[in-house]
């Protein structure tokens, strides 16, 4: 792998700029496009960490994890692709 790397990586002075160097290439770019709020949002959804019942389910923080709409998980593929409500 080290090898692999192109010479301007490998010839970083800093542990830091090496590991964001490093990292960076395997983030997809829109990661790092637009608004940071939207970005955080997205984030958010991906990471199942989102305002959605079943999110909050998950952590204990309501006893329910069903959609106003009546389907049993109001989870982001719900909210996104199925429910008649948003
Ligand atoms: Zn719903």
């Amino acid at each position: 792998m080290w090898n692999n790397l192109p010479i301007e990586i490998r010839n970083v002075d800093s542990l830091n700029l090496f590991k964001i160097s490093t990292n960076r290439e395997r983030v997809p770019k829109f990661y790092y496009s637009g608004e940071r709020k939207y970005t955080i949002y997205q984030s958010r959804l991906r990471n199942e960490c989102s305002s959605l019942n079943a999110d909050l389910f998950r952590v204990n923080i309501v006893n329910d994890p069903s959609c106003s709409c009546g389907y049993a998980s109001e989870n982001s593929f719900h909210y996104f692709f199925e429910c008649s409500k948003y």
